[in-house]
């Protein structure tokens, strides 16, 4: 049964509860047991509250159910809030924090019966693609544990991926929901942004950061999506715009749809294998009474530019109150003020914030604002304006997530510039706001999970669950999970 279990959907667990074959308790014993035989090899969180998971499972049981996901076991990313709860953003700059107020998006799944079990390794301050700049632990990839499980999510992926939780919440600032979905075989869906509240997310690059769920099914992010979108007085980027019935309206759908083939993304640096199995996809579409359209996005090239100029300057400004007075870690026995901050910060953040934070002074700082931060925010602009031309002839864009399947640990970590192009297929999307969704549609030579990235335009979240789902009934990728041994 205990197996049994940890294959299933978010929905399917929910409806053995609605039909009492299971408690909570029950679902939570598993979850528990299926996190100590797996996580000392995967390392997908960074704490797990055992007990006091035991104990709200109890808890729910003992009550009426509020929806379809009372009793459910759910993981978070560390750099969301939870009242009372450690979290460090897996930086030693916060450790010991614990923030005095929980986000919007815990509060709302909270209130409708899921239950936090534990938070979940990432790149430090999610800045990374492969969960490698944790500074307290490396996640492995549950489909091969000598390779990333991509970032900066990479512990909720990896934790979905092995059965261990059906589902859990990301944050995507360039990608950090997608690429980590698409490199553990699991659906990872990044809103448009303002869909989903940020209050009690730690920022890193506020224009461009947005929460998201991580699951096994179409149909478990499009219930998910429903539960956390809607405006938020407490963020004021918040979309005042009615939130559909995602799940209740999710239908195989791609007839009588345009869907645009970037050229773009198909260019230099695109592995065959991963070229291949998209090309597949699109043969699906075509199937399904798709119409296709090869399209271009002429200033893609500079996305990544763009990008890392935008969410440094962003990221430099974000992380200054990080120096000891407020948060988490202060160096010993200053010798005065100036020393007190300066050791502060050079001993709690890792090499890659530093990099990212020295990139972002440097781009804001006078005489080289304009040409960068001022050139990158045009350039911004002029990547949208792609977005909104496709759009005048088709419905949603088809990609792939990634231009390589998982790489091996300690591949590109020395190599910034090669980590920072994992996400070139991506970043656009967020400089653009855009909703975009990662699914899994096969597997590589190798047998490591592909991702298609679907994008829509703004506030398409329903269009891009419809073709996702239609997506995922002709793969028969159905909730898979990585083939790790209990
Ligand atoms: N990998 C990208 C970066 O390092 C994106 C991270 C993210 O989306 N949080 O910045």
């Amino acid at each position: 049964m205990n197996n049994q279990l940890s294959q299933l959907s978010l929905l399917e667990l929910s409806q053995l509860l609605e039909a009492q074959e299971i408690t909570a308790v029950e679902l939570m014993e598993t979850t528990v047991e299926r996190y100590r035989q797996l996580d000392s090899d995967i390392k997908s969180f960074l704490y797990f509250d055992l007990d006091e998971s035991l104990e709200t499972a109890k808890k729910q049981d003992s009550l009426e159910r509020k929806s379809a996901l009372h009793g459910i076991p759910l993981a978070i990313k560390d750099n969301i809030s939870r009242l009372g709860k450690p979290l460090t953003c897996s930086s030693k700059i916060l450790a010991g924090h614990r923030p005095p107020y929980s986000a919007t998006v815990v509060e709302k799944l909270e209130q409708a019966g899921g239950i936090f079990v534990g938070n979940t390794n990432m790149d430090e301050f999610a800045m990374g693609s492969s969960t490698e700049t944790s500074a307290y632990q490396t996640t492995r990839n549950p489909w091969d544990l000598e390779r990333v499980p991509g970032g900066s999510s990479g512990g909720s992926a990896a934790a979905v991926a092995a059965g261990i939780v059906p589902a859990a919440l990301g944050s995507d600032t360039g990608g950090s929901i997608r690429q980590p979905a698409a490199f553990c075989g699991v659906v990872g869906f990044k809103p448009t942004y303002g869909r989903v509240s940020r209050y009690g997310l730690f920022p890193f690059a506020s224009s461009l950061d947005q929460i998201g769920p991580i699951a096994r099914t179409v149909s478990d992010v499009a219930f998910l999506t429903e539960l956390l979108a809607g405006s938020d007085s407490r963020d004021s980027t918040s979309l005042d715009s009615p939130v559909p019935r995602y799940l209740e309206q999710l239908q195989p759908r791609a007839e009588g749809l345009t869907f645009g083939i970037p050229e773009e993304y198909f260019g230099e640096g695109v592995d065959s294998d991963v070229r291949q199995i998209i090309q597949q996809t699109i043969e699906t579409l075509k199937q399904q009474g798709a119409e296709i359209k090869t399209v271009n996005l002429p200033h893609t090239k500079y996305a990544i530019s763009t990008y890392y100029i935008l969410a440094t300057a962003e990221a430099s400004s974000n992380l200054a109150r990080y120096d000891g007075v407020q948060y988490g870690y202060r160096a010993d026995e200053p010798d005065d003020l100036i020393d007190m901050y300066s050791r502060t910060r050079a001993e709690g953040f890792g090499p890659e914030v530093k990099r990212r934070i020295m990139l972002g002074t440097f781009v804001l700082s006078s005489g080289y604002y304009e040409a960068y931060y001022g050139k990158a925010q045009k350039l911004r602009t002029l990547i949208k304006q792609d977005f909104d031309r496709v759009y005048e002839e088709c419905d949603l864009l088809l990609t792939p997530t990634t231009p390589s399947t998982a790489f091996k640990l300690g591949e590109k970590i020395d190599d910034p510039v090669q980590m920072y192009l994992s996400d070139i297929l991506t970043a656009s999307t967020n400089l653009a706001g855009l909703p975009a969704i990662s699914i899994p549609v096969g597997q590589d030579s190798k047998q490591l999970p592909v991702g298609a990235q679907l994008i829509g335009p703004a506030l398409s979240e329903q269009t891009v669950l419809n073709a996702a789902f239609m997506l995922e009934k002709q793969s028969q990728w159905d909730a898979k999970i990585a083939p790790v041994q209990a």
